[in-house]
């Protein structure tokens, strides 16, 4: 019997989409959302589950849908995780829950994030009345409005909680709001699903830089916990000559001025210089954005430089495969080592490289081949090879112990003040959405146990 190829969602026309800033998946209809549902065993030890980091019941919320019951399918589904059409918009799905799926055996997993993104949506559009909760009389600090910060508020809220989150910019949301473009994750759907905790109760303080506006320990004599989860948004340079020119933007800056700042519109009281000949130097999924942004900001050519080869390359597989959709140029084993120019960028020098042996982490160690320097014209580069939390509570508050520059926590998220716990990128450096949930998620219930066991009502 031939089995059913996996459904694919409509996607916006490469062409047309590196001219806007519109979503460019377009999720699956009503019938192919059901007919994708349809496929899915319904395994009895669903291995999918164990490959989710906040263990979602798929099959369970997957049956919902087969009987067409999206309501029920969402009440599944927020039983383990709040931001569902974020996860399913954003998660690496491929090397999580879908790679554990049976049918990807065959190559041919259930499109397990897609119906998960089509559940958040039916949710949003149908808006939701929060269950009223019972307060137990407790007070958290959460500092960061990041998906760890939004997964802890949401479940220390959850457990009876009066939750408070310090936010350092004017909008709530951490990457999702300011790092990752709207055209992969739309900021209407972040500000939703953030909605929903707000309607739980749980208050969102803007504009307030914990560490500066007011400090770690003033907090702490005023909440019974803290939950840290500022992320790590310090860029990371290659510190080569010429990365002082104008011209030069770190992939965290560019990205929040055009997506927090609205850089994109002509009247911007704090516009970005739009590049004609663009490079990107990096290959995870912030390089990809950064080039793809670039192109629908104008650029004429956009390069992506990066110094190992495809196989490495650290972006989903799917980003990589819309940005060459798009147009955007890929000249891998190749690494730059000056930027050129005298105020501005007029180009930048790269070497070749070949591939070595494994380094410390397993991947091939990257050799520069010697006399193959060569000059790449540009006039704008991005560089987007990585980030690192900033060390500003360290640094106002010494107790708070850090290791090579990551706050040290417990398996349970706690650091090493008393009631302080931290979890998402702050405490392991860059990583993904779905870890930072997890982190949060951990947190919330440590803190629940720890402060009111009796009445704690998180799961698990
Ligand atoms: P963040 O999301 O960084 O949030 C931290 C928040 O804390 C921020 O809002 C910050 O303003 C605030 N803050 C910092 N310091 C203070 C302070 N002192 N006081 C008050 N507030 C403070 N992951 C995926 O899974 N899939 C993807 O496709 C993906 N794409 C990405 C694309 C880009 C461009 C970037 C930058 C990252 C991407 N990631 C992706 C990674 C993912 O977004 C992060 O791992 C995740 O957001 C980390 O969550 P967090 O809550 O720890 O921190
Ligand atoms: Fe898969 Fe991520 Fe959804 Fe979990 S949250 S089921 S890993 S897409
Ligand atoms: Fe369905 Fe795949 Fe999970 Fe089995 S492993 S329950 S087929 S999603």
């Amino acid at each position: 019997m031939a089995v059913q190829k996996r459904n694919k969602p409509l996607e916006q026309d490469p062409v047309e989409r590196g001219k806007n800033f519109k979503e460019v998946s377009l999720g699956f209809t009503e019938e192919v959302a059901v007919n994708e549902a349809m496929r899915c065993l319904q395994c009895k030890t669903a291995p999918c589950i164990s490959g989710c980091p906040v263990g979602i019941n798929i099959p369970g919320f997957i049956k919902k849908m087969r009987e067409k019951d999206f309501g029920g399918a969402g009440s599944v589904i927020s039983e383990s995780n709040l931001l569902p059409a974020i996860c399913g918009r954003v998660c690496p799905q491929e090397t999580q829950c879908e790679e554990k799926c049976v049918l990807n055996k065959l190559g041919n997993p259930v499109a397990i994030g897609a119906l998960e993104r089509f559940v958040g949506d039916y949710k949003i559009s149908q808006g939701e009345i929060p269950k009223a909760i019972t307060k137990n009389g407790g007070k958290i600090a959460v500092i960061g409005s990041g998906p760890a910060g939004l997964t802890c508020a949401a479940d220390c809220a959850k457990a009876g909680f009066e939750v408070t989150i310090f936010e350092a910019f004017h909008m709530p949301g951490g990457v999702l709001t300011y790092g990752i473009p709207e055209f992969r994750l739309p900021k209407s759907i972040v500000m939703n699903e953030i909605q929903g905790l707000i309607d739980m109760g749980v208050v969102i303080e803007k504009n307030v830089v914990v560490g500066r506006t007011v400090m770690l320990d003033e907090l702490r004599e005023e909440y019974d916990a803290v939950f840290i989860g500022t992320g790590a948004g310090l860029p990371v340079f290659l510190n080569i000559p010429g990365e002082n020119l104008a011209g030069v933007y770190s992939a965290n800056e560019y990205l929040t001025r055009i997506n927090l700042m609205g850089a994109r519109l002509d009247d911007s009281a704090t516009p970005v210089q739009k590049g004609k000949n663009v490079v990107v130097v990096g290959a995870g999924n912030v390089a990809m954005d950064s080039a793809r942004t670039a192109l629908r900001m104008g650029a004429e050519k956009v390069t992506i430089v990066y110094r190992r080869s495809r196989s490495e390359m650290p972006a989903r597989l799917e980003e990589i495969h819309h940005a060459e959709q798009e147009g955007i140029e890929m000249m891998l084993l190749t690494n730059p080592v000056a930027v050129l120019g005298e105020t501005k960028v007029e180009g930048i020098r790269c070497q070749k490289m070949e591939l070595g042996a494994p380094d410390a982490k397993g991947r091939p160690r990257p050799i520069p081949i010697v006399g193959s320097e060569f000059d790449l014209f540009c006039d704008q580069v991005i560089m987007a090879i990585g980030t690192s939390p900033n060390p500003l509570l360290s640094k106002v508050s010494p107790e708070l112990k850090m290791d090579r520059g990551i706050i040290v926590t417990d398996e349970n998220g706690l650091t090493s003040m008393p009631n302080v716990y931290s979890g998402g990128d702050a405490a392991t450096g860059a990583a993904t959405v779905i870890l930072a949930m997890s982190a949060g998620r951990k947190a919330a219930k440590a803190i629940c146990e720890t402060l009111f066991c009796s009445r704690c009502k998180i799961n698990g």
